[in-house]
């Protein structure tokens, strides 16, 4: 049985966080485990508190996990303090992972910070490195570029390679908060970009699309190759937003339908 772990924040309404992972590691047939790095009072309409676990309680799960088990891949997510941050960079470099998806989590839609702003440089010069694959949207790619949030698919595509710079082996850029009936993203890779755009559902229920994305991505890498695992990763994403609306959960920006 394929192992996928994913190291992220607990989101108490179900539809981000560990809880997108596990049910797309299912649905995606592979076995999920999962190290909690913050739990959050959350719903659809926003997160009301956030209580980071210690950096020495998030290496105690890791430990326990891979002192039994091998593990085939991993997504990381919510890491929310420098601290945890290095900690898990720590951990990754005592015991590589063969596939390590990056999804630079900083703020939730709502506004709420799953991030500090303080924990940004140990992401971008610790873990970052280590990842086959990071996964920013545009708020976050200029984040950790300290540059202005890209306008247009040339600035995407520009700062994509910046990243990649970096240190990961790939760069997912997901432009969907830019304008425009199709939501594009581009996957950088040294040996080049593929253009990757599907069609813009109109919906409002969104929450966790991120999540689920990276975890798809983690799921499938061990399986197939790094385009197809993304290729494939969107595939099951645009399924879960098409039926996202048959939910019907909470008052506020609702969860996709795995
Ligand atoms: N809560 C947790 C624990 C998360 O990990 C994330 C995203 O990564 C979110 C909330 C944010 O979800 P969204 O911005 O899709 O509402």
């Amino acid at each position: 049985m394929t192992i996928a772990l994913t190291i992220a924040g607990s989101d108490s309404s179900g539809g981000a966080g560990i809880q997108a992972d596990l049910k797309t590691f299912s649905a995606l047939g592979v076995y999920g485990m999962s190290i909690v790095t913050a739990l959050t009072a959350q719903n659809t309409l926003g997160v009301d508190d956030v209580l980071p676990i210690s950096a020495d309680f998030v290496k105690q799960q890791f430990y326990s996990i891979i002192n039994d088990s091998q593990l085939d891949s991993l997504k990381i997510g919510m890491l929310m303090n420098e601290e945890i941050v290095i900690a898990v960079s720590q951990l990754l470099l005592e015991h590589p992972m063969p596939y390590i998806v990056l999804d630079t989590v900083m703020i939730a839609k709502g506004g709420h910070r799953l991030l500090q702003l303080e924990a940004i440089k140990a992401i971008k010069q610790q873990l970052l490195p280590l990842a086959t694959i990071i996964t920013p949207n545009l708020l976050e790619a200029a984040a950790l570029l300290s540059d202005s949030q890209a306008i247009d698919e040339r600035d995407m595509r520009r700062q994509g390679r910046e990243l990649l710079q970096l240190g990961c082996k790939a760069v997912l850029m997901k432009g969907g908060h830019l304008a425009g009936s199709q939501s594009v993203d581009y996957l950088i890779m040294p040996e080049g970009e593929i253009r990757l755009a599907a069609p813009r559902i109109v919906t409002n229920n969104t929450h966790g699309t991120g999540c689920t994305l990276s975890a798809a991505i983690a799921a499938l890498l061990p399986q197939t190759s790094l385009v197809e695992a993304v290729e494939q990763a969107k595939h099951y994403l645009l399924g879960a937003i098409e039926h996202a609306d048959t939910l019907k959960i909470g008052q506020g920006i609702g969860p996709t339908h795995h």
